[in-house]
């Protein structure tokens, strides 16, 4: 429920309100806007009786909001949430910022050529899991924690951004010590303590939208940081489980205008996860900015030959920067820009 105030409604007003809702056994959650404060209350996974505030002084309307999440709405919040995850790399605006590189870190030299060159084409985060879930327990696992040192090291060469995944609570404290911002993948996005832990770690938060989860299972799980009182949350749609296998995925656009019509957090594509192959990467990644993604997060290795996970996935050097230069002029065609990327030097 959301209780909006008048516009001229003095601060003792609102901490009348505020008082109620306690009384009712919730939280308020008090929003100041341009024109006029909006009390929020939390704490309620049904309809509640809003006769203790409807008669309050200085209350304008009170707006019962009809999906189970709350806070990740639109009904919520109108506005669309800009997520900005380090300075110049945000998510929800005008501009599409690109996060790019390998599925797995490997090496220090392999994530090292990976970030230059994906910075050299572009992309302003760089992504590569130090943890990583995979389907089989005898498969690559991932460096751990130092793979997290080498993406330390890649990151002080190049200046990017560093978005990677936690796997577990103890790992989300770890990897909140390097990335910038912390990705939570399919397999995990319905695992509520990490969906708490993060959310209480404050740092943003890439969510991924689970194999067969459902849009409003993605904003349920969304919902769970923002109760934490972390608002900085990217959706990310990566594809779904079908029983088609010409793809790995079945990459589903549709989420991308469905969750800003629901949601004001930011959508991201990952359409390397979302097609499982790379000559499909670069025309969903196209299709994703048309749709109005928020940003893309791209496999990409310097030598998907020999990549220990999602080779057959990965964009090799050449095709990024190829994939860049298209982006860009799709992006305009949309009145979006990709971050960094200056539209008039490449016309
Ligand atoms: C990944 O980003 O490498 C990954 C494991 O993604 P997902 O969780 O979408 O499968
Ligand atoms: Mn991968």
């Amino acid at each position: 429920m959301l209780v909006v105030m008048s516009n001229g409604a003095t601060q003792e007003q609102v901490d009348l309100v505020c008082e109620a809702i306690r009384r009712m056994g919730y939280s308020p959650l008090p929003m100041p806007g341009a024109q006029r404060t909006t009390v929020g209350l939390v704490g309620n996974d049904r309809r509640v009786d809003d006769s203790l505030v409807v008669e309050l002084p200085g209350v304008a309307e009170v707006i019962h909001v009809s999906h189970p999440y709350k806070q990740v709405s639109r009904e919520w919040k109108p506005d669309a949430t800009i997520v900005t995850i380090a300075p110049g790399v945000s998510f929800g605006g005008e501009e599409v910022p690109v996060i790019a590189g390998p599925c797995s870190v490997e090496s220090e030299e392999q994530i090292i050529e990976a970030a230059r060159a994906v910075k050299g084409a572009g992309a302003v985060a760089l992504r590569g899991g130090a943890f990583k879930p995979r389907s089989s327990p005898y498969s690559f696992q991932g460096l751990g924690k130092k793979g997290l040192d080498f993406l330390a090291a890649a990151k002080r060469e190049t200046g990017l951004a560093v978005v990677t995944e936690a796997m577990d609570d103890e790992g989300a404290h770890l990897v909140a010590e390097v990335a910038d911002c912390i990705q939570v993948g399919a397999r995990n996005m319905q695992n509520y303590s990490l969906l708490k832990t993060v959310g209480r770690i404050g740092k943003p938060v890439l969510l991924k939208r689970g194999m067969a989860a459902t849009i409003e299972d993605l904003l349920l799980s969304a919902e769970y940081i923002l109760s934490e009182g972390n608002q900085d949350v990217i959706l990310c749609e990566r594809g779904l489980r079908t029983f088609d296998n010409t793809s790995r995925n079945l990459f589903d656009l549709t989420a991308i205008p469905v969750a800003h019509s629901l949601s004001h957090l930011p959508i991201v594509a990952d359409p390397s996860h979302g097609t499982g192959r790379r000559d499909k990467v670069t025309p969903m990644a196209r299709a994703a900015v048309a749709a109005g993604a928020d940003g893309l997060i791209v496999e990409v290795h310097p030598h998907p030959e020999k990549a220990l996970s999602d080779g057959a996935q990965s964009l090799t050097l050449d095709q990024f920067a190829e994939l860049m230069r298209q982006l860009r002029r799709v992006a305009e065609a949309v009145d979006r820009q990709i971050t960094g990327v200056n539209v008039a030097a490449v016309a």
